[in-house]
């Protein structure tokens, strides 16, 4: 079984910022109880979606909860993100992660990020696993994301790890990686990497 836990995090007003996540959470429920209590006052009716996808309007806090509880619980992976966002624009996200990752890498993944995750979660036991696949757009784009294909991983820890890891990875010649993305707009708190070849065009997961 994955060592899941579940992080939550105001929604940056800044574009292209980070957010301040908070600790990780063992149980959803508790997750879910600090993000309810945050978004209390953030006004009725609520917004509520799956990162990637588009929003739907829900009357209550109780049944945003509730909705939010339902899907992370169905899809339950590393990187899956839900978002709450009360109608005066106050949002938050919930983040699924995985912790002390296993390798080998889950055979979802395409072989040049296998040999990556292996690599990475061998040699940084404490760096986690934020996700390969995931059927989403670019933030803020209609480009598809190589996590769209599992040809992309999001890799988070402690900056100081993630700066020693981002190092490693770009001296290392023999990995299959097309490209690294630490330290700029939405990559402060997980790098990406994407494998090589890059994918492009329209992925098998968008109908
Ligand atoms: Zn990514």
């Amino acid at each position: 079984m994955a060592d899941l836990r579940y992080r939550i995090a105001k929604l940056p007003d800044r574009p292209g910022a980070s957010p301040k996540w908070s600790r990780p959470y063992r149980k959803l429920p508790n997750a879910l109880a600090v993000m309810r209590a945050k978004l209390v006052l953030a006004g009725k009716p609520y917004s509520v979606n799956r990162r990637g996808s588009r929003p739907g309007s829900v009357p209550t806090l109780a049944k945003a909860i509730a909705r939010v509880r339902r899907a992370a619980q169905k899809q339950s992976n590393a990187g899956e993100a839900y978002i709450i966002r009360g109608s005066a624009g106050v949002g938050y996200m919930l983040r699924i992660i995985e912790v002390t990752p296993k390798v080998p890498a889950p055979s979802s993944a395409t072989p040049p990020i296998q040999e990556v995750y292996s690599y990475v979660f061998a040699k940084y036991p404490d760096a986690q696993n934020w996700g390969i696949c995931n059927c989403r757009p670019i933030a803020g784009t209609t480009v598809w994301s190589n996590h769209a294909w599992c040809n992309a991983l999001d890799i988070g820890g402690p900056t100081k790890l993630l700066d020693q890891i981002a190092r490693d990875l770009n001296n290392n010649r023999k990995l299959p990686i097309s490209e690294l993305l630490w330290r700029v707009a939405n990559h402060y708190d997980h790098i990406h990497v994407t494998g090589s070849p890059k994918k492009s065009g329209r992925p098998p997961c968008a109908k």
